[in-house]
């Protein structure tokens, strides 16, 4: 494999260019497992270490190259709580969002968090320069981007105020080291709760309805907050897989909703 070590975001886009089939690495905690178990070749793989510009992290901008050991002490508690799940300190310690966001896996623990929280994906080419997608229109089926093949991810991107209140949790098969089989943030922003879910669709997913209903209330009850994990459950689109069955991310995906629902009123 050719491997093309980039010192910033132009060098690292024109290799792009040359080569469509090029992959790019940063911690290499995903593609190093492909490289390894599946036998996967890249004829060229950019390495993106040391691209400054995306390992700068402020209050509405995540450079990519941000990895989950920055991110669990970031301002961000959500994003917090989801970087302290990940992995071991290892994983943590090269692992980047930008990474997170280029596997696309459904699981993602990042994928939650910039669905709840509205955020957009800013990507660089060569030859189109740069352009913020909005999360829902960049995540199109498991594992897949609507990144063109000269594209790649400079940064998570939020407008607006943000959360005054967020909280994520996952669940998983053992407590620690261990993949989403339904992750939920919970965010409160000024246009009201907002919730997203992981693992229950081919991409991380927001509840609307469950929403809209929430939204609705003047004084949020103990029955409203049992109604709106019922809708978030009605609302996912889980499958049965090896981590668990349809009707448990179903139901775990309620009971997440609510508890998050809950914290978030009371911090
Ligand atoms: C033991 C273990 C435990 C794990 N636990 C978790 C977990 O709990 N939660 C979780 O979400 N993930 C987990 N992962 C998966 C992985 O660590 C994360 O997805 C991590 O964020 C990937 O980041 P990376 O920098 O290592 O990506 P890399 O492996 O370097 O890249 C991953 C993919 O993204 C592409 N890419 C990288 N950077 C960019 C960019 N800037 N622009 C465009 N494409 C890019 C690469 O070409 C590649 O296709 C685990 C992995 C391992 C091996």
């Amino acid at each position: 494999m050719d491997f093309v070590r980039a010192t910033d975001v132009a060098e690292a886009v024109a290799a792009k260019a040359d080569d469509p089939n090029a992959e790019f690495v940063a911690g290499g905690t995903d593609l190093m497992v492909e490289v390894n178990l599946a036998d996967h070749r890249p004829s060229r793989v950019i390495g993106l270490r040391h691209v400054a510009e995306i390992q700068v992290m402020d209050h509405d901008r995540i450079g990519a190259g941000v990895t989950w050991d920055r991110l669990e002490h970031g301002e961000h508690l959500a994003l917090a709580q989801a970087a302290r799940t990940v992995g071991s300190p290892q994983i943590r310690a090269a692992g980047t969002i930008g990474g997170n966001i280029g596997t696309a896996s459904p699981a993602g623990d990042a994928l939650p968090w910039i669905a709840a929280l509205d955020a957009g994906i800013e990507v660089a080419s060569r030859d189109r320069g740069r352009r913020i997608v909005p999360w829902d229109q960049f995540f199109t089926g498991v594992k897949q981007t609507s990144m063109a093949s000269d594209e790649m991810v400079t940064a998570v991107v939020l407008s607006g105020a943000g959360a005054e209140a967020q909280e994520f949790a996952k669940i998983g098969m053992r407590n620690a080291m261990v993949i989403s089989t339904v992750s939920c943030v919970v965010a409160r922003t000024a246009d009201g709760f907002q919730v997203a879910l992981g693992a229950v669709a081919p991409t991380p997913i927001r509840a609307r309805q469950a929403e809209e209903m929430i939204n609705a209330e003047t004084s949020v009850s103990e029955a409203a907050i049992v109604e709106f994990g019922r809708i978030v459950a009605s609302e996912v689109r889980p499958i049965t897989d090896h981590r668990s069955t349809e009707t448990y991310r179903r139901h775990a995906s309620g009971v997440l909703a609510s508890r998050l629902l809950e914290r978030c009123l009371s911090s």
